[in-house]
């Protein structure tokens, strides 16, 4: 309805001065009629107003407004109509957060949003089995209170959240979870949890089944060599037609061994994430005497090795583990590296932490090559490794070993030119001997 109100209005008015201004005409008081008329007018005003007010403050939900006359009551009607219109808009709201918490609700992952310092401000039902939170009393509170393992607390404070991150579930450590977590809006997080106790089993039976493949070859072998040993022991007693062969067969039993090791080895590394010891380790003098093991490989190559040492600092964690690492590196450097090739081994801290560095100028890698140099048995090319004697697990020996010591491995090659291999630890892996 348009109606014009304007003009309504005024007519009103005039009419009532009309009225007034007659009855003054009778009576003979203009002014008093004319005040009295304007009065009652107010009075009538002040009236509707007082409904309206009375109505606001105290009507229930879909209870019409009082009627109103004139212009009053299309004021009644119209806040009347924006109420509804307003109620019909947050229903339908509603609805759509209704079916988005109910579907998030039905999620099997948990979702859980947190605020830019780390509190949580909304979860799923997920959440609640997977990380033991409870609603409300969990609202607001540090999710670092809560998710106590320390690998999540060095997780979220690092803020490198490229990779998921795997740990035993705070309520259940059968229960495996796998966490993911997308910063969002103004430095706000979103944490997706996801359990993967049937992956992490069955990554469990692969590694358990190479630990126990190796560990039972090993005993057969070392008979084998042992006893291949003994013949070669007393050659002259052997068909000289065999000598070679039985040569042959004790330097591949030997290759046999050292891979067996390499596996064990990897398997050990694998079963827990951080080093069963947390020693000091002094690495100018593990280093040097690397470098001497490396100087006889090297034999009669007649390679250039020098061991620059220009920081005293040594490292928390595990001395075999870092003196496997190390070694893999610098014997690395002496096989792929022809004869009279230059080999610098240099170790230094700074700032950003301590750091080790091999630097060989053999033979080099194509870039190509780099990023899965250090997954399991991959080689650049399988007949130069077969020359070497490589068991291709060396260098993920490396990453293990210094993921575990919370340090980094930086490749670098020019092929034809040379490598160098820099291992980065974090400064709190630091200590003083
Ligand atoms: P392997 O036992 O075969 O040496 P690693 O895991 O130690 O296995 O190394 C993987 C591959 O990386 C090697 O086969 C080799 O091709 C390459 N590689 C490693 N170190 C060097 C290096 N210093 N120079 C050139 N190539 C290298």
């Amino acid at each position: 309805m348009n109606h014009n109100w304007h003009g309504t209005l005024i007519r009103h008015l005039l009419m009532l001065v009309t009225v007034s201004l007659l009855a003054g005409l009778i009576s003979g008081h203009y002014g008093g009629c004319l005040a009295i008329g304007l009065g009652l007018y107010l009075a009538w005003t002040l009236k509707q107003l007082l409904r309206l007010h009375e109505w606001l403050r105290h009507h229930k939900p879909d209870e019409p407004p009082p009627d109103g006359y004139g212009l009053w009551g299309e004021v009644f009607d119209s806040i009347y109509h924006l109420q509804r219109r307003d109620q019909r808009v947050r229903g339908r709201l509603q609805a759509v957060i209704d079916r988005v918490q109910e579907s998030t609700a039905a999620l099997k992952d948990a979702v859980i949003m947190l605020d830019s310092d780390g509190n949580l401000e909304w979860w799923n039902r997920a959440a609640e089995t997977l990380l033991g939170l409870k609603t409300p009393q969990d609202s607001g509170q540090p999710v670092t209170n809560l998710v106590r393992h320390p690998r999540f607390k060095e997780y979220f404070e690092h803020a490198n959240y490229a990779e998921p991150l795997e740990i035993p579930s705070p309520v259940n450590d059968r229960l495996r979870i796998q966490m993911l977590i997308t910063r969002y809006g103004n430095n706000e997080h979103l944490m997706l949890v996801r359990d993967v106790t049937r992956m992490h089993q069955l990554e469990q039976m692969r590694k358990d089944f190479v630990a126990n493949v190796s560990h039972e070859l090993r005993t057969p072998l070392t008979v084998i060599c042992g006893y291949l040993e003994t013949l070669l022991d007393n050659v002259e007693e052997v068909n000289p037609r065999w000598v070679r062969a039985l040569q042959q067969m004790h330097q591949q039993g030997g290759r046999m061994q050292t891979l067996l090791n390499d596996l064990l080895l990897l398997a050990k590394l694998e079963a827990t994430d951080y080093p069963s010891d947390n020693q000091p380790v002094a690495v100018s003098a593990l280093l040097q005497s690397i470098t001497n093991d490396a100087q006889a490989l090297s034999g009669s190559k007649n390679q250039h090795i020098t061991l620059e040492l220009e920081s005293d600092v040594s490292l928390k964690g595990s001395e075999a583990e870092l003196r496997s690492a190390f070694s893999n590196l610098i014997f690395n450097a002496v096989k792929y590296t022809p004869a009279e090739g230059k080999i610098r081994i240099r170790w230094w801290s700074d700032g950003r932490g301590a750091h080790l560095s091999v630097q060989d100028s053999g033979i080099g890698i194509d870039s190509k090559h780099i990023p899965r140099l250090t997954e399991r048995f991959y080689r650049v090319d399988s007949s130069r490794a077969s020359n070497t004697g490589g068991t291709g697990l060396g260098l993920a020996i490396v990453k293990h070993v210094l993921l575990r010591h919370r340090a980094a491995l930086e490749i670098n090659s020019v092929p034809g030119k040379g490598s160098v291999f820099i291992c980065n630890f974090a400064p709190n892996q630091m200590t003083k001997p």
